[in-house]
C-alpha cells in the first residue's frame, strides 16, 4: 500500500490496515499517501481517460481518483456510483449574488442526496476490507442518510444517532427507510458527538463520522472532478458551507496533494461559510486560530448546527495551505439565498444556500473582486428539508423576513376564481 495513517499532531504513524479511529496521543489521523511515488504514477490523462466508463469503479466520481484516495481492489469497493455531479450557471443568481462568473457544483444530486455519499463510499468500503459488522455515526442528517444507505448495501449493521427534534424530515425519513437503527438522543449534535465516540469506543462499532480520514479521503473527490470539469484549471475561489469541518479539511488536502503531485499548478482560495449562530470557526479564525472556539449552536440550517467542530486542526491546515478565509452570514441571508437557488430552478437545503450568502457577502465587501472565477458548492437537495422551505414561502420562520414568498392560494374551484388568481400576480 502506498498510504498510511499519519498523526495530524505528534505525526506519529501507523500502517494502513491499521483499524484505530485516533491517535494514542488522541488526535485525528489522516491518511498519508505516498506523494512522490503518485507524481510519477498518475496524470490529467489517466483520469480523463476513464471518463464516460460504464462500469464500476471508474464510473464513479469518487473511485475514479482512486490512486489519490483509496487505492484498494476493485472488488471490495461498496458504491453507489457517487458523484458525477452537474455544474450549473444562472445568469439571473449571478447577478444577485453579485459575481459574474459564479459557477454552482451540486453535490445535492449524489445517490443520497449530499456530498456525504463521496466520503461514505471510502469509509464503508474500508470498514468492510477491515471486517467490520457494525457501523455507526451521530449526524444532522445527512451522514446518517448516506451511512444507512451504504451499510444496507454492504450487509453492515447501522445504528444513527440524531439530536432529538433537530433534524430535517427527508434525511429522518431515509435513515429509517434503509433500515439504521436510529436512536434519538436528547441534547444537541455535539452531544451525540460526544455519546457516539464513546459507544464506538466501549463496543467495538465502526465510527463513520468525518473525524474517520477516510471520509475525508472520500470527500476530496469533490475538488478533483470539479478540477477535471473545469479542464483542470482551477477557479480563483471555492465557496462553500462549514460545519463540522470536514469538507474544509478534505477540499484544503485535496488540493495541496494535486499540486504536489503536478496536475495543478496554482491553488484557489477557499471560503467557508457559518452560520451566524453556529459559526466557532469564524470566532477562531478572528483570533488567528490562537485559540479553538466552541459555541451553542442555533440555525434554520440544520446540517451545520455544530458548536465543536470535529475536524478543527484539519481544517485550519487547510486554510492555511490555500489563503482561505472565514466568513459568516445569518439565517436570513441564508434563507434569502436558498430562495433565490431555487428559483433559479436549481434548488437546495439551507446550509448549502450559506454558500451562495457567503458568496455575496463577501463579493459586497469586495474581497472578492469583480471579474474572479468563483465556485460555490451546493451540498444538499431540496428535498432534504421540505420543512424549511415550505415554512419559508408561507413565512412562518420565526425571526425571518420572507422577502421572495411565493404563497400558495386556497381558490373555490371555478374559473373565475383562477382568472382573479392569475391576475392578481400577473
Ligand atoms: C454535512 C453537511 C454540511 C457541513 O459539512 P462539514 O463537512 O461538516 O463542514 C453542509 N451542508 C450539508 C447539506 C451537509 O450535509
Amino acid at each position: 500500500m502506498h498510504y498510511r495513517l499519519q498523526c495530524l499532531m505528534c505525526n506519529a504513524r501507523y500502517p494502513a490496515d491499521d483499524p484505530r479511529a485516533l491517535c494514542d496521543c488522541g488526535s485525528l489521523l489522516d491518511v498519508a499517501h505516498d506523494l512522490a511515488a503518485l507524481r510519477g504514477s498518475v496524470s490529467r490523462q489517466l483520469f480523463d481517460s476513464r471518463r464516460g466508463e460504464w462500469a464500476l469503479p471508474y464510473r464513479s466520481g469518487v473511485w475514479r481518483y482512486r490512486e489519490l484516495i483509496l487505492p484498494v481492489d476493485e472488488a471490495a469497493i461498496v458504491s453507489r456510483p457517487e458523484g458525477n455531479t452537474p455544474l450549473y450557471r444562472s445568469p439571473r443568481l449571478s447577478q444577485w449574488v453579485g459575481i459574474d462568473d459564479l459557477t454552482l457544483k451540486h453535490e445535492g444530486e449524489n445517490p443520497t442526496g449530499s456530498f456525504k455519499d463521496r466520503g461514505m463510499t471510502v469509509a464503508v468500503t474500508q470498514a468492510v476490507r477491515l471486517g467490520a459488522q457494525a457501523v455507526a455515526c451521530a449526524s444532522t442528517g445527512n451522514t446518517s442518510a448516506s451511512m444507512a444507505a451504504y451499510a444496507a448495501l454492504a450487509g453492515l449493521r447501522a445504528v444513527v444517532f440524531i439530536p432529538e427534534g433537530e433534524i430535517a424530515y427527508g434525511k429522518l425519513a431515509q435513515a429509517l427507510a434503509y433500515g439504521a437503527q436510529t436512536l434519538q438522543v436528547r441534547g444537541d449534535f455535539d452531544a451525540a458527538m460526544r455519546l457516539v465516540r464513546e459507544v464506538c469506543n466501549a463496543l467495538g462499532i465502526t465510527l463513520l463520522n468525518s473525524l474517520n480520514p477516510f471520509r475525508i479521503e472520500g470527500q476530496k473527490a469533490i475538488i478533483f472532478e470539479l478540477l477535471q470539469q473545469r479542464g483542470w484549471q482551477p477557479p480563483d475561489w471555492i465557496v462553500f458551507p462549514a460545519g463540522n469541518l470536514g469538507n474544509t479539511a478534505a477540499f484544503g488536502k485535496a488540493l495541496y496533494e494535486l499540486k504536489e503531485v503536478g496536475l495543478i499548478a496554482r491553488l484557489p482560495r477557499l471560503a467557508a461559510v457559518q452560520a451566524g449562530g453556529a459559526n466557532p470557526f469564524y470566532r477562531s479564525f478572528l483570533g488567528g486560530f490562537r485559540q479553538r472556539e466552541r459555541v451553542t449552536a442555533h440555525t434554520v440550517a440544520t446540517a451545520i448546527r455544530i458548536g465543536n467542530p470535529v475536524s478543527y486542526e484539519r481544517a485550519v491546515r487547510a486554510l492555511r495551505w490555500t489563503d482561505g478565509l472565514v466568513t459568516e452570514v445569518s439565517d436570513g441571508e441564508i434563507m434569502e439565498a436558498k430562495a433565490q437557488v431555487d428559483r433559479a430552478g436549481i434548488g437546495c437545503e439551507p446550509a448549502s444556500a450559506a454558500a451562495v450568502a457567503g458568496a455575496r457577502r463577501l463579493a459586497a465587501e469586495g474581497v472578492i473582486q469583480g471579474g474572479r472565477a468563483v465556485v460555490a458548492i451546493l451540498t444538499g437537495h431540496l428535498l432534504k428539508d421540505p420543512g424549511a422551505t415550505v415554512d419559508y414561502h408561507l413565512n412562518r420562520l420565526e425571526g425571518i423576513e420572507a422577502t421572495y414568498a411565493n404563497r400558495p392560494r386556497v381558490i373555490e374551484p371555478t374559473l373565475e376564481a383562477v382568472r382573479e388568481a392569475l391576475a392578481e400576480s400577473a
